[in-house]
């Protein structure tokens, strides 16, 4: 079987009736390459850039960030890169960063939040992504969207930072995309009008489930909630999706959720353009697409949604694919 998956390694991800999505790895460092090289990945798809911040003392500076930025790029070999801005707060803190206390961080001043009441933090960041996006193919991804205001002051920022640039003579590439994730469910349900000003989408579940099913994502207690097959949030996907498509954008998904083998075929269904997950898991995905039809998950997908329970999907999922968990 380990043979069979490495004949994968480098071939695209077709379905078995030729349609195509694309499988990229999730990465939190550029210790992370190497396996997602040798696991076939067809671009990145989540790097988490906060842990370039965690585990020291101070502020990474912007000279720092450039070269890892600069060094996840070119060794990707201009494949797709998607580098999400600092998503801090929630349960990730910085210690040498003074942040306020909150009763309910995961709540509070987090990701973009954060990033936009401390600007000068966020400048910082963009110049980076800015300078190293010459270097291959680079979409850079606002975490923690909720509503439209924040996407368009972080893009102004952005456009701040690239004029600033262009001013010193410091050549920035003209076709970074700028997308968000979707992962707080007022975003989903406004994915409409999100769509007009974003270039992609990619849909955390991790916290997209987290806040939808008002269950902490850490919290053992209550981890039966975590549902990723759930009517409720497989419509927030089919949402989601809909909503890109009728304004030409793509959508990814970065949550666990994207390597699920189980939600899979429905993600195909619906029409998910880009899977994310950990490298280990991008070749089993690969040989799951090939063996799915994506014309008869459209309507194994529909079937599914209308099923009134996550134990009834899942089923109702393993039984077509004729898999058991
Ligand atoms: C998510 O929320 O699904 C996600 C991919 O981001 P993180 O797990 O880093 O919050
Ligand atoms: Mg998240």
């Amino acid at each position: 079987r380990r043979a069979e998956l490495r004949r994968l390694i480098d071939q695209p991800t077709y379905s078995r009736d030729g349609h195509r999505v694309e499988l990229a790895a999730n990465i939190g460092s550029v210790e992370d390459l190497q396996k997602v090289l040798e696991n076939g990945a067809e671009g990145v798809g989540l790097f988490r850039t906060e842990f370039l911040y965690m585990g020291r003392n101070t502020l990474p500076s912007e000279e720092e960030q450039f070269r890892v930025y600069k060094h996840v790029l070119e060794r990707m070999n201009d494949k797709p890169v998607v580098i999400r801005t600092l998503d801090i707060g929630g349960d990730k803190e910085l210690p040498y960063m003074k942040l306020p206390s909150e009763s309910n961080p995961f709540l509070g001043l987090r990701a973009v939040r954060l990033c936009l009441s401390q600007p000068e933090l966020f400048r910082t960041q963009l110049r980076a992504l800015l300078r190293a996006s010459v270097f291959g193919q680079l979409k850079i991804m606002f975490p923690m969207i909720a509503v439209v205001e924040e996407l368009r002051e972080a893009k102004r920022l952005l456009e701040e930072e690239k004029a600033k640039l262009a001013g010193e003579q410091i050549a920035v590439s003209d076709r970074i995309e700028i997308g968000i994730m979707i992962e707080v469910p007022a975003a989903a349900l406004a994915a409409d009008e999100l769509a007009k000003e974003a270039d992609f989408f990619s849909i955390g579940t991790n916290d997209l489930i987290q806040y939808t099913m008002a269950a902490d994502r850490m919290n053992e207690n209550v981890s039966y909630l975590y549902q990723p097959c759930h009517p409720s949030i497989l419509r927030l996907v089919r949402m989601v999706i809909q909503a890109a498509e009728r304004e030409g954008r793509w959508v990814g998904m970065c949550g666990e959720m994207a390597g699920d083998e189980t939600a899979i075929p429905l993600l195909l269904g619906l029409g998910l353009h880009e899977f994310s997950m950990s490298a280990g898991s991008i070749l089993p995905a690969r040989a799951l697409i090939q063996r799915l039809s994506r014309r008869e998950w459209i309507d194994f997908a529909d079937q599914a949604l209308s099923l009134g329970s996550h134990q009834r999907i899942r089923e109702f999922v393993q039984q077509k694919t004729g898999s058991e968990e």
